[in-house]
């Protein structure tokens, strides 16, 4: 229909197949896709395994710019979205352009975690996201012997595997808060700890972090309980959560995600929210459900996509590794692939 203009922000799994399904579902509609991040679509859960080496770059994209411009998407790279405003239909950007839109989807993933009680060491740890900081740890593994992982989110084992297969010393911190936004009982805590101990991890369980020094560029002095240990990085992994302080005053309901009923839509026409953002309200369970993780949100991208273009499909609650903790109910399947 003319006129019509359809916005994604967010060029990560869930965008990406966003882009890709309404390319297909709205063919005549022109499709944009706003990124703060400057490079093409990746698999970041790929991430890990470059750092070890097994891969190169060009081996995480999935679409890469040109294969935007080939489907006729209009991709925005390294442009941030400011703010939202949904009464006006307008995205704005932090450059101050606006961008009218007829339908919109929210695909801005999340962010890493740090606990409140390790703020103030945050700017010593090193955190996994994007490509920007896997190029960070390749940089600084160059020059040292050993890492601390603080947490123990899915992200973390992937990272220890890969530091492993980089014959570094491992140190592992594990507490009940490793699998935020689940808590951990002392049996889940010893599963891991065992599985790490014989892959020649070094595990402290329920240590705090007392203190932090940097001796050097290549060296922090850490103070662990009654432990002190000096290591080249530290690697801080509390998991992921919604990247969507830009849309405080949008006027969208918000709690831990974007809220959105069980077709994604967020209550605003023409809105809707998808992947890691999101916090999807289901019927049965008369609660919302998030869902971290590659697959579900190349599911719900598409899911998204097929409703805004005028379909009426369901995003349903993953199969069987989904663990329930004071409401949220998370898919933790790939922590288990360790
Ligand atoms: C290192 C690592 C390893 C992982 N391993 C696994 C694994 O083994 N298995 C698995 O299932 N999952 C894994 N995951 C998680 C998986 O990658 C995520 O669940 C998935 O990427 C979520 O997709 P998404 O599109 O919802 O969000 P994201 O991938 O977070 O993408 C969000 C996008 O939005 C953009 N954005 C955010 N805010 C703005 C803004 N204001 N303006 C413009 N753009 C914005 C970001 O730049 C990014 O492009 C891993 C993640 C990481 C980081």
């Amino acid at each position: 229909m003319s006129g019509e203009h359809f916005i994604i922000i967010g060029n990560g799994p869930a965008g990406n197949q966003a882009a890709l399904t309404l390319r297909e579902s709205a063919p005549d509609t022109p499709v944009t896709l706003i990124s703060k991040d400057h490079e093409g679509s990746y698999r970041p859960n790929l991430l890990p395994k470059l750092i070890a080496g097994k891969i190169g770059e060009e081996d995480l994209y999935v679409s890469g710019v040109n294969a935007y411009k080939e489907r006729d998407i209009k991709l925005r790279a390294g442009q941030r979205v400011a703010a939202v405003d949904l009464e006006g239909k307008k995205v704005i950007l932090d450059h101050k352009e606006r961008l009218g839109y007829t339908g919109l989807i929210l695909a801005v993933g999340g962010t890493p975690r740090i606990p409140e009680n390790m703020l103030a060491f945050q700017d010593l740890m090193a955190t996994l996201k994007n490509l920007l900081d896997a190029k960070n740890w390749i940089k600084k593994l160059e020059k040292v012997e050993s890492v601390l992982i603080i947490g123990g989110d899915l992200t973390s084992l992937g990272v220890t595997r890969a530091l492993l297969q980089l014959e570094k010393k491992v140190y592992f911190m594990l507490n009940e808060e490793a699998f935020w936004p689940l808590r951990c009982d002392k049996e889940m805590l010893e599963e891991v700890a065992n599985r790490l101990t014989g892959k020649g991890v070094e595990v402290l369980i329920d240590q705090r972090l007392k203190g932090v020094a940097r001796v050097s560029e290549t060296v922090c002095r850490v103070e662990i309980g009654e432990s002190r240990l000096e290591v080249g990085i530290i690697g801080a992994f509390f998991g992921l959560h919604p990247d969507i302080r830009f849309l405080a005053g949008s006027g969208l309901r918000m709690d831990r995600g974007i809220l959105v009923d069980p077709y994604l839509y967020t209550g605003f026409d023409g809105v809707y929210a998808t992947g890691d953002c999101a916090q999807i309200y289901h019927p049965a369970l008369k609660d919302y459900w998030v869902s971290i993780g590659h697959d579900n949100a190349r599911e719900l991208g598409k899911i998204a996509a097929m409703n805004l273009a005028g379909g009426k499909v369901k995003a349903e609650v993953g199969g069987k590794s989904i663990f329930e903790e004071e409401g949220i109910r998370v898919n933790t399947s790939w922590w288990m692939e360790f």
